[in-house]
């Protein structure tokens, strides 16, 4: 069965095609930039090493589609005989809210759904709505799954998801702890369990999302029971742009002082903070700012430690929810590539079970590992995510 994976953002769609009868192959990827403004660019590559990089004339989600299938219908790179290969195509999907919690086919009920939980997710449902629409139009026939970011997180009980609000927010307005990168924390415990040689649902795990944007879950028995993003994708630890945890007071005082509209203090706390505001290099990504602090810059080695202490924060207080811990999981960018950042984090945890293993903690690799010591009590693994795969996989089970 071959299953298109779909990821359409503001200005970017970004599209994965498997065979996943033929141990889930990835036929050909890519990504599409800057749709809507000048220079618009597309990335392919193929199974068979082949790649075409290059302007392309999309306007809109619609025209990304179309592009897309003319690649993979392509005599030289293309990987399918006829668009009718497709069996289904799986979207990612931001916000479902309460309304939607499971891989659901997005029919015109689902899609109305869809554009409801917009109300908490305006940067993101309605730019995956137009991803939809344009598949629908491109690829008329095609079941189209939605896979949503908020899933995985639907288990946590009401202690973990309300805030200190008039209770009137949450049941008016749906104001609770929602939760972000579900496909991912889902993906990476049930990977960490299958590395771990030990059943899913007898297990206490942390995931460790560090990527550009982070967030942290505390999974019991396979489930979520609670996780550190919010209401929006902004609360929890430090993240590239994004400031995590903030005292909302501190926020009233600067837009006070520099007179902001909701609108400008919104920009500050997810474009201009985080990694970004606090190294204040001009770059959010933690490779610049390693390399920034290796050379001696001050504000760049203060603003890692001040993400690996965050970091570790999360970690004790999950491990307080789960009531112990098993295997704490590190994935996406840094949590994959940073063995700095990994052994700052997990630095001084070795009295309560963590005890990192250094030479297993620095090998590079694509491989799912564990970078504890053979007896240290809790388990330290990195697991590559995969969010396309996990993606296609519940897009497969939901039409096949
Ligand atoms: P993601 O959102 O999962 O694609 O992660 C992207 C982010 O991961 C980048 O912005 C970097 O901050 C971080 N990252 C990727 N590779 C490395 C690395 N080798 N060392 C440190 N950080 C990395």
């Amino acid at each position: 069965m071959v299953i298109l994976v779909i990821n359409a953002g503001s200005s970017s769609v970004k599209f994965t095609i498997f065979d996943m009868a033929n141990q889930k192959k990835v036929l050909a990827s890519g990504l599409i930039e800057r749709i809507g403004i000048e220079g618009t660019t597309m990335k392919y590559a193929n199974h068979r090493g082949e790649e075409v990089k290059g302007e392309v004339p999309v306007k809109n989600p619609q025209d990304a589609v179309k592009i897309i299938s003319e690649r993979l219908l392509d005599s030289k790179v293309g990987v399918l005989k006829s668009l009718s290969d497709i069996k289904a195509i799986g979207h990612r999907i931001v916000q479902g809210m309460e309304k939607i919690q499971e891989p659901i086919l997005l029919n015109a009920e689902a899609k109305n759904i869809v554009r409801e939980c917009a109300v908490l997710a305006p940067l993101h449902n309605p730019h995956n709505l137009m991803g939809i629409e344009a598949c629908e139009a491109v690829l008329p026939g095609v079941p189209n799954v939605g896979v949503f970011d908020t899933a995985f997180h639907a288990t946590m009980p009401p202690e973990a998801y309300l805030y200190g609000l008039p209770y009137k927010y949450y049941e008016n307005n749906h104001i609770r702890r929602y939760g972000f990168h579900g496909t991912s924390h889902a993906y990476v415990a049930k990977a960490a369990a299958a590395l771990d040689g030990r059943p899913l649902d007898k297990l206490k795990i942390i995931t460790a999302h560090l990527g550009n944007g982070a967030s942290l879950a505390a999974v019991k028995n396979g489930q979520c029971q609670d996780t550190s993003m919010g209401v929006t994708p902004l609360e929890g630890v430090i993240m590239g742009t994004r400031s995590g945890d903030v005292d909302p007071s501190a926020i009233f005082q600067i837009m006070k002082w520099e007179n902001l509209t909701p609108d400008e203090a919104d920009s500050l706390l997810n474009k201009k903070s985080g990694i970004l505001g606090l190294a204040n290099i001009g770059s959010s990504d933690l490779r610049d700012v390693e390399a920034e602090a290796d050379k001696g810059n001050k504000l760049c080695a203060q603003a890692l430690k001040v993400y690996a202490y965050r970091v570790k924060k999360y970690i004790g207080a999950y491990m307080a929810v789960l009531g112990g811990l098993d295997i704490l999981v590190f994935t996406a960018g840094a949590g994959e590539n940073s063995s700095t950042m990994r052994a700052a984090i997990v630095a001084g945890l070795e009295g309560i079970g963590l005890k990192l293993d250094a030479s297993k903690n620095s090998v590079r690799s694509p491989e799912p590992r564990v970078i504890s010591t053979d007896d240290s009590p809790i388990k330290i693994h990195v697991i590559p995510t995969n969010e396309e795969l996990a993606i296609a996989e519940a897009t497969a089970k939901l039409v096949g």
